[in-house]
């Protein structure tokens, strides 16, 4: 039987508003109540009806901001009680360390001793030389983090996850001394990353190669048991520019701390860059005999885009600048998936130190705070508060909801209006459990908790590796098990807890790195 009283699972921060959801008709009235004693703490009417369509179920919010008071506790109507949760300072902490944590324990090439990986520890995978594609030659690609519920490793979404990190550093810079129980901090943990992305550029070159990984997926077993050849595949567009963006942003971040590797970054930088003008601009397609994961991309003028702002922010070179404002100045658009990476280049001009354009850096401000607005009329359409409606649910659908909420912390900072911070918040919520699935889809944290995740270490070991964020409902029905449970559900519930529904139940880097990003948004709003 589902709840019928949905909350965020892990709790609310104590002074933030706070919302749960009653999934039902009619006039309710709700109380809450400290579960330590029994004692009511508030009591409330329920909000106006919505009729969602898109969850295929009436329903109220239950609001109870009112309640401050650190402690733990759960909503009642009626017989009906919800799950407990906390009221506490620092309430998601814990679910943060665990994300962080998450890249380490996908590291490739190198032994993870049980001391900090547990039950996931394993001797080092992926250690041969991988063949370039359709060559006798052969290259060290060892290193890096795998993927997602797979053992490949992809420079474009890796690219976009180390992104995600530099920016939650900018607006939470004390993740950076954050002991999250690795031999690692975070700036150590992404150079881990980005030490195999720069075996990844051809030296000759300069142009990046798209990706390595075996010619197909293997079984469900321990990474190190994968032992087919590693292919190299070729050289791509996108790869070449998100790698050139995001080491320029690596520079700034690694040059107090290590001048010489940051210049190493920055040379690999450009040296990709001026590559890249030189390449047709065209999506990468897996070659033939190579099946895994693709990150093909047709709409190639948000790499050019993002590289050449943030090339301008690190370097300072004119002629980066007048790439990024004559395409600007054409068209502004936003995106922060691995997909579309327009966001990034938005942020990387509106916050540099350097010269821009007054007039344009206004007219991207203005252009995201528009975006905003229209992402909250869709918020106002849900007691979710949610910026989704009924088509919103597709393949990673978690992850654009969280880069939406990511978006109005984005306008937040420019506007200061406090409805973009509250309904962000709204998003957090979902995604800890108050979602029409009834689940936490964070891995290990909750109390309704996803036990199946498409993820090959947590099928090797038969247990959910925590501080995972999963893709969420998809109601295209791209995999047999998402159409054997979901067939008919509304498509908020397009969503199976079953390993094998790759395409709602997987993980992957760059949607736990959306999820950091977000949290620290939020972390740097509250301060
Ligand atoms: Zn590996």
């Amino acid at each position: 039987m589902p709840n019928m009283i949905l909350v965020d699972e892990i709790g609310y921060h104590q002074n933030d508003p706070k919302t749960a959801l009653f999934r039902g008709e009619g006039e309710v009235e709700f109380a809450v109540i400290d579960a330590g004693n029994g004692s009511e703490v508030f009591r409330g009417k329920a909000g106006m009806e919505y009729d969602c369509t898109a969850a295929g179920e009436k329903h109220r919010v239950l609001r109870f901001d009112e309640v401050n008071t650190p402690g733990e506790y759960f909503i009642q109507v009626g017989e009906e009680k919800s799950v407990t949760f906390l009221i506490a300072d620092n309430v998601y902490t814990e679910a943060m360390k665990s994300m962080l944590k998450f890249f380490y324990l996908q590291r490739c090439g190198e032994d993870l001793p049980k001391q900090y990986a547990g039950i996931y520890a394993h001797p080092a995978c992926h250690t041969t030389k991988a063949r370039i594609y359709n060559t006798e030659e052969f290259i060290d690609a060892n290193g890096g983090w795998h993927d997602a519920g797979d053992y490949g490793r992809y420079i474009v979404p890796a690219a976009v996850t180390i992104a995600d990190l530099f920016l939650a550093l900018e607006n939470a810079p004390e993740l950076g001394n954050l002991n999250y129980d690795t031999p690692a901090l975070l700036l150590d943990e992404i150079r881990y990353e980005i030490e195999w992305m720069l075996k990844l550029q051809d030296p000759k070159s300069g142009e990046v190669y798209h990706k390595v990984s075996c010619a197909g997926f293997c079984d469900f077993f321990m990474p190190e048991e994968e032992k087919e050849e590693l292919v190299v595949s070729p050289t791509s567009y996108t790869s070449t520019l998100d790698f050139a963006a995001s080491l320029a942003m690596a520079v700034i971040f690694y040059e107090p701390v290590d001048p010489d590797f940051a210049k190493k970054l920055a040379e690999a930088s450009v040296k990709a860059y001026d590559a890249a003008l030189k390449m047709e601009a065209v999506g990468f397609h897996n070659p033939e005999g190579v099946v895994t994961g693709e990150y093909g991309d047709e709409g190639l003028e948000d790499e050019l885009y993002w590289a050449s702002a943030e090339l301008y922010k690190a370097f300072g070179d004119e002629k980066y600048r007048k790439t990024f404002e004559d395409m600007a100045y054409t068209h502004i658009s936003h995106g922060y998936g691995w997909e579309d990476v327009f966001s990034f280049g938005n942020i990387a001009y509106i916050t540099t130190d350097r010269e821009v354009d007054e007039t344009l850096k206004g007219i991207i401000k203005a252009a995201i705070d528009a975006k905003a607005d229209s992402l909250m009329y869709l918020c106002r359409s849900n007691g979710y508060g949610v910026s989704f409606n009924e088509k919103s649910f597709i393949w990673g659908s978690n992850m654009y909801l969280i880069q939406n909420a990511s978006h109005l912390m984005e306008a937040y900072k420019l506007t200061k209006k406090q409805e973009y911070l509250n309904m962000a918040l709204e998003h957090v919520h979902y995604i800890f459990g108050k979602n029409p699935c009834n689940v936490s889809f964070l891995t290990g944290f909750g109390k309704n908790l996803v036990k199946n995740p498409h993820h090959r270490p947590s099928a090797a070991r038969k247990e959910a590796m925590p501080g995972m964020v999963i893709g969420g409902p998809d109601s295209g029905l791209h995999d047999p098990t998402a159409i054997k449970h979901c067939t008919g559900n509304p498509p908020a519930k397009c969503y199976v807890d079953e390993l094998f529904s790759y395409s709602t139940n997987e993980i992957t880097l760059y949607w736990n790195s959306a999820m950091i990003l977000l949290l620290a948004q939020i972390e740097e709003a509250n301060r």
